[in-house]
């Protein structure tokens, strides 16, 4: 029942469940790992230490064959040339049967035209444990048109070699994945471990159980699963009493299908006019399509599960057999069976069912079909480590199961039931999470599917709707990001105790990938075979994975948010921020300010004041009606940070590019100086002022800031409780600033109420700039306390006052005031953008940076929900978004003559302030 504790911490290529040699699937934990695998990637080729059993031949299979081929080809006198083109390559199969069969198969996937091999070229032999290599003959007849097996003896204990020319080593990989007539890692390892003329140990007669106790516990082990997947498939309800005589038992789920499908076909001969078709209802596993199709020669016909398609069907030819799997994988629909059953009945045609989906633990589907494969592989053992097959009812069987595979399967079943209810309780919840997502298109999962009635007709009482799941997201980047962050093993295979995710159409259709989305079997199809975990690990797991999904990756090169602190006024911008924020955080904004005690309406109504910094006398008071907000930088970042998925310690270096400009696959990807990255479509560079990603989209000349030529000091302080309640009550409460006539501009700001009731804690801070005039005004030296101080002749309180009052430690540091004028930028086909100080960084003399950061923010949120209900393309959004945040930017230049006018005392009353307020430019 084992599940895996932390998935995470799994690395590329180890074998699912990890450390166990026989583990059936392999852990591919990032998307791009998956397309790697489809792609032959050596990169990841070379991580593989497994693979699903089918896909990928184990290697101890492959050393088994290796040796046996030497010694094969030694005791024949043969050697290999590959110039020569004789090079041999072998697999080890496990019936002479499917090795004939494998025989007439390649020569004719190879080049058939070409003729340029034979059946001659593939040898086959029988081996017998004592290493006897006995050479089986060629016989006429294809596959399923008969019996094929040869009239060498082969015992239960011996394998079969099948050697193949080098050339033809393609189409043996293909041959052992469609029709899993390959031998197990077990019963490898059994030969090279303990078979006389294989083994190089010395014989250890206590490592084995001796062949009476094999035999006895096989055949046990045998029966006990035959009674018990009988009793599985037997139905009250449908009067139906299932006998074990009844179970056929198959080395793997593959092979139960091969050889049911090659005994349908034995019952007639086909004719041009009449060959061999099969119906397919519900998308076909891939492998059952190409086992059908390329090795026993019908024609398949695949159907969507839909009422049109069987009426389709209807219309048709009498076909073969109709076989569904239901539900179906990966797309999880269940066709109308009832119809199927009398469709069926009218016309003779067999009828088989695939439930390993299903299962027969949920579903009673047994009565309605003939026959019922089954890949008991996947949830029947569950632990991932044996592979095996049964069909139920009148087939065939041949194919010889390895006896240890057999003892295994019958110890991993035993709680079948009990699990599949657990895992499909675990997958329904799962299934809901991800459809209140909105990042997710569609959830195909029998419940609450179009075919769910469907499904419940056949559903047993209690049984659930499967364990089984597969996601369409709203966007193949959205994919790629859940798959990615979701902390699962994740490979090939399903119906695992423990969680098992896959790229599904990644790794079964890499190569008709347009094929497979005609029916509906997307490039992004994510598919989740759901455990056995404890529900709290599963949710929050799926979960995070899904906010990452949710379209954004947020970063930030702070660790911990930064030493320097100030407050902002949001004015005109604060209803665009309430817009944008979830209702339930809007109230939280509150707790934003430097003093949660100020109302937005009575902030508004002191408005933003300016002295005259000789008199104190106010020389403008601008008010506002619909109420301001100061918000406190720091505060800020912490409240609404909370709940995000916030990544700190990121610092961008660098953007790499994924495809072309127009391709609508796309991609961008920041690197960060830790090494990592983050990849998605589109980057918005929110760096502030010094911003990288600036630097990334127009070079380092053309993205460097301008400096102003002020002096510039911007410092918190505290005072001593009387002097700060005398400050509080003097001061304007969110901006209090004032020219000198002198040529120089101070600010006095709350940073901080700490505590409300004791005024020692309260936090000041004060903005100070002039002209720079000296040589340590241009150095910015470190006596920065005693340059300000020789400033203060000739000012007014409440600002003369506080200066004096600043103890002689205060803590000032270096600042420059820079601004940046936005110029256009290659967006990259709408790949990267900028906003806030990134692209337009302003000095905060007319309080305009930050309301124009939420501007942008609201202008890319609308143009993002027009890309999302494709009513626009990015590239279209994004290039209209840039062009409003250039137009933006003209609010620099702007707040650029409002420094001046602050350093001009003359010309102050026909500054922007007094001409504009602090309305944005153009509204
Ligand atoms: C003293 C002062 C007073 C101001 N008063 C006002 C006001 O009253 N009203 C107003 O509207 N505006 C005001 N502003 C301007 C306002 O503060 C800014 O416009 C606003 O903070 C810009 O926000 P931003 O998110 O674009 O940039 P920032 O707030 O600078 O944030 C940038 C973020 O990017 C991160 N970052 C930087 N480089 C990297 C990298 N390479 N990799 C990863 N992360 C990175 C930083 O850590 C930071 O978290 C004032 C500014 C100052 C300095």
């Amino acid at each position: 029942m084992a599940t895996i504790a932390a998935p995470e911490d799994l690395p590329l290529g180890i074998s699912l469940p990890p450390g166990n040699p026989h583990g059936v699937s392999v852990h591919l934990p990032k998307w791009a790992d998956t397309v790697g695998w489809a792609s032959r990637e050596p990169r990841v080729l070379n991580a593989m230490k497994t693979g699903y059993p089918r896909f990928f031949i184990p290697r101890v299979v492959d050393r088994l064959a290796m040796q046996l081929l030497d010694m094969q080809q030694r005791s024949a006198g043969e050697t290999g040339d590959r110039e020569k083109g004789t090079t041999k390559l072998a697999i080890v199969l496990d019936s002479v049967g499917h090795a004939q069969a494998c025989r007439k198969t390649l020569p004719a996937w190879s080049d058939p035209a070409s003729k340029r091999f034979s059946a001659a070229d593939i040898g086959v032999y029988v081996v017998s444990w004592e290493g006897r290599i006995t050479p089986v003959e060629a016989v006429d007849g294809v596959p399923g048109d008969g019996d094929i097996e040869s009239a060498v003896t082969v015992g239960n204990e011996d394998i079969v070699l099948v050697t193949y020319p080098a050339e033809l080593a393609a189409e043996a990989k293909a041959f052992w994945q469609h029709t899993g007539f390959g031998i197990s890692s077990r019963r490898a390892t059994h030969w090279l471990e303990h078979a006389p003329f294989l083994s190089t140990a010395p014989p250890d007669p206590g490592s084995m159980p001796a062949p009476a106790e094999i035999a006895r516990q096989a055949e046990q082990a045998r029966s006990t699963l035959k009674s018990r997947i009988a009793a599985g498939q037997s139905s009250a309800e449908d009067n139906l009493e299932v006998s074990p005589s009844d179970v056929f038992l198959f080395p793997t789920g593959m092979t139960a299908i091969a050889e049911i499908a090659a005994a349908i076909k034995s019952l007639r001969r086909a004719t041009p006019d009449n060959p061999y078709r099969v119906a397919v209802f519900g998308f076909l596993y891939v492998d059952t399509y190409k086992v059908l199709h390329r090795v026993l020669g019908f024609e398949p016909t695949l159907f969507h599960a839909t009422a049109d398609a069987i009426t389709a069907l209807e219309a048709m030819l009498n076909p073969s057999a109709p076989s569904p799997t239901i539900p179906s994988n990966p797309l999880l629909q269940a066709p109308d069976l009832a119809r199927l059953r009398a469709l069926a009945t009218r016309h003779a045609i067999p009828l088989v069912v695939d439930d390993t989906v299903g299962t027969h633990a949920a579903l009673r589907l047994l009565a309605a079909c003939d026959v019922a494969c089954t890949s008991l592989t996947k949830m029947f053992s569950g632990a991932c480590d044996v592979m095996g097959g049964a069909a139920v009812l009148n087939p065939r069987g041949w194919g010889n199961w390895f006896w240890a595979d057999v003892v295994r399967m019958e110890a991993n079943s035993r709680d079948f039931a009990a699990r599949v209810r657990a895992a499909s309780g675990n997958a329904a919840r799962v299934a809901d999470m991800l459809r209140r997502s909105g990042c997710v298109r569609e959830v195909f999962y029998p419940q609450g599917s179009p075919t769910q009635a469907m499904y419940d007709r056949f559903r047993r009482e209690g049984g659930g709707y499967g364990f089984l799941l597969s996601v369409r997201f709203a966007a193949p980047a959205r994919a790629v990001a859940f798959y990615d962050a979701l902390d699962v093993a994740k490979g090939p295979s399903l119906g695992t105790n423990f969680t098992l995710c896959c790229a599904y159409t990644l790794l079964a259709h890499y190569r008709e990938l347009e094929w497979a989305a005609e029916y509906g079997v997307v490039e992004d199809l994510v598919r989740i075979s759901v455990g056995l975990e404890e529900w709290a690990w599963l949710e929050e797991r799926v979960g995070r994975a899904l906010r990452a999904a949710e379209g954004w990756c947020l970063v930030d090169r702070e660790t911990t948010p930064r030493d320097r602190n100030w407050g902002i006024t949001l004015s005109w911008a604060l209803p665009l921020l309430e817009g944008l924020l979830p209702p339930e955080l809007v109230p939280q904004l509150q707790a934003c300010q430097p003093d949660v005690s100020l109302s937005v309406a009575s902030a508004g109504e002191q408005g933003v004041l300016i002295r005259d910094g000789a008199t104190g006398a106010t020389k403008i008071r601008v008010r506002y009606p619909g109420g301001i907000r100061r918000m406190q930088i720091q505060k800020t970042k912490r409240v609404l940070a909370a709940g995000l998925r916030l990544k700190r310690g990121k610092r961008l270096v660098s953007l790499s590019y994924g495809g072309d400009n127009d391709d609508s696959r796309a991609t961008v990807t920041a690197h960060f100086a830790d090494g990592t990255a983050e990849t998605g479509t589109v980057v918005v560079g929110a760096d502030g002022g010094a911003s990288q990603v600036r630097r990334c989209l127009l070079g380092e000349a053309a993205a460097a800031q301008e400096v102003l030529p002020y002096a510039f000091m911007n410092f918190p302080f505290r005072l001593p409780a009387d002097r700060a309640r005398w400050l509080d009550a003097v001061m304007n409460p969110s901006v209090d600033v004032a020219p000198h006539p002198k040529g120089m501009y101070m600010g006095l700001f709350l940073l901080d109420k700490p505590d409300l009731d004791r005024p020692e804690t309260w936090l000041f801070y004060l903005l100070v700039t002039w002209p720079i005039a000296t040589r340590e005004d241009e150095e910015n030296t470190g006596n920065r306390l005693e340059r300000l101080r020789a400033h203060m002749d000739g000012w007014a309180d409440p600002y003369r006052s506080v200066v004096q009052w600043l103890a002689d430690d205060v803590a000032i540091g270096t600042d420059q005031l820079r601004i940046w004028h936005p110029k256009p930028w290659d967006n990259r086909g709408g790949r990267v953008t900028l906003a806030g100080d990134a692209a337009h960084s302003m000095t905060f003399h007319r309080g305009q940076g930050g309301n124009l950061a939420i501007k942008d923010a609201d202008e890319f949120v609308k143009r993002m929900v027009e890309v999302q209900e494709g009513r626009r393309s990015l590239k279209a959004a994004m290039d209209e978004y840039d062009r409003g945040v250039v137009e933006r930017g003209q609010e620099v230049e702007i707040s650029k003559q409002q420094a001046a006018a602050f350093h001009d005392y003359a010309n102050f009353d026909s500054s922007p302030v007094f001409k504009m307020g602090i309305k944005p430019a153009g509204s």
